[in-house]
């Protein structure tokens, strides 16, 4: 294989002067940021010459009829190209390794007159400002800070980086995303045996409350280590701004679930029982005695007296993991706790735990633990998720800044594809992000052995 080399040269002062380490550690750096898109561009116009010799014969010796690996974009033809010299302006473009400025060569064809630059068309880089790379990276980082710190962040690695192109990163990427929501799309995951349900409040659109950001999440495994096991999730579902019921697009065609988690308010619920109607649900362990302590609240219970009830109803979903009670001895505590709410007459308190009662210990029920126990049991509440959504309102919360509602959603895309490995994200960044397959070493000259 050809080698192409690149010089490098620097104009070092000698030891002893004024020069010191920190100004030795700044050239560097500055190398860093420069090196990368200047061997780059080097190395372009070195395959872009070869090319041209290749295709159009040496410089002043043309040579007619040589093939090549293009076709003309005017008539397609694939042989018979000559020189058309090089463009005066430079091309640039940004890329995860800089910006990189190149003099492109153009071709003519002979059959059709078409002048064009070989280079973009067998890169693929025409019409090309910024390559997919920089645009994942860019996004990759938005999802984890400000669009103006991701964009600092960058720059300060030398790549061409700034709140808007961070801003346009995500919105580039999200639509590439495709089978974020849409099942139909190959590769795209097509269920989890557990689909826990649950929405947000963020800070987009024009209404003073904000939007709900609303998520299904798949479970699909457990790993890591015993004590702090982790759940492996996928993304099912996606909506912002939009009621539940929208959702039911983006889950009808999943393979029904084992099993659904829900926190309790109706429209979920509804959601769920229309999808899957034969599919057991399970109300949250944590979101219940929270409702509880509102539908006290509601009834005007006394509030030290609401806030024992709440903390009896959480110890009693505790004992009943903690003492492996079976589905009919949960439901007798159950019922014996109910009744002492009931009896002080409060209505809406009532009503919650009579709502719930079919679904709380659902998790017991012995079926469901054999089919769920590669999963280490079904779950209990949404805990999985509850995680998921405190680190997607940590990043949107940033700066108290409110977000368009098409913004919000294309960020919670990229977080949410990129958090999940959501095979959309997967496929994407693997493409753009091969290992490297050229070989270089880097030579130092020994002055002795010349
Ligand atoms: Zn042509």
């Amino acid at each position: 294989m050809p080698v192409t080399t690149l010089a490098l040269t620097a104009e070092l002062p000698e030891l002893g002067g004024s020069l010191s380490w920190s100004q030795l550690e700044a050239w560097a750096v500055a190398m860093r940021e420069e090196l990368p898109a200047a061997a780059l561009a080097a190395a372009l116009e070195e395959l872009q010459d070869r090319l041209i010799d290749r295709v159009c014969g040496r410089k002043w010796l043309p040579v007619r009829e040589l093939p090549a690996p293009f076709g003309c974009p005017g008539c397609g033809v694939m042989s018979d190209f000559e020189r058309k010299g090089k463009r005066t302006r430079l091309r640039k473009f940004s890329t995860a390794a800089g910006v990189v400025e190149i003099r492109l060569a153009n071709v003519g064809c002979r059959s059709c007159r078409r002048v064009f630059a070989p280079l973009l068309l067998l890169l693929d880089l025409s019409g090309k400002r910024r390559t997919d790379r920089l645009m994942v990276e860019l996004a990759e980082l938005a999802t984890q800070m400000s669009f103006a710190r991701a964009g600092a962040v960058a720059a300060s690695f030398g790549l061409p980086g700034s709140a808007g192109r961070a801003h346009a990163a995500v919105a580039d990427l999200a639509p590439l995303l495709d089978g974020v929501g849409r099942p139909d799309v190959p590769g795209a995951p097509a269920g989890a045996q557990v689909v826990i349900f649950d929405g947000t409040g963020m800070r987009a659109g024009r209404r003073r409350l904000g939007v709900n950001g609303n998520i299904a999440l798949g479970v699909t495994g457990r790993g890591g280590p015993r004590r702090r096991r982790r759940a492996t999730t996928t993304l099912l579902g996606l909506t912002v701004g939009q009621p539940w019921s929208a959702m039911a697009d983006q889950l009808r065609d999943l393979r029904p679930p084992a099993m659904v988690v829900v926190d309790g308010e109706l429209a979920i619920t509804t959601l769920a029982q229309t999808l899957w109607p034969d599919v057991p649900i399970q109300r949250c362990w944590w979101h219940l005695p929270r409702a509880l302590r509102w539908a006290l609240y509601a009834d005007k219970a006394p509030a030290a007296w609401a806030n024992t009830r709440r903390t009896e109803l959480t110890d009693l979903l505790h004992r009943v993991a903690r003492e492996r009670l079976t589905h009919a001895q949960a439901l007798a505590a159950y019922d014996a706790f109910t009744a002492s709410v009931t009896a002080e007459g409060h209505h809406a308190a009532g009503e919650l735990l009579a709502g719930a009662r079919d679904q709380v210990f659902t998790c017991l029920r012995p079926e469901l633990r054999a089919r769920l126990a590669h999963l280490g049991g079904p779950e209990l509440g949404s805990g999985v998720l509850e995680r998921v959504m405190r680190e997607l309102n940590a990043r949107t919360d940033i700066g108290g800044s409110r977000w368009s509602i098409e913004g919000l959603r294309d960020l919670l895309t990229v977080k949410l594809a990129q958090m999940t490995d959501h095979p959309a994200w997967t496929t994407l960044t693997q493409s753009l992000r091969p290992p490297n397959a050229i070989a270089f070493n880097i030579k130092t000259l020994n002055f002795n052995a010349a």
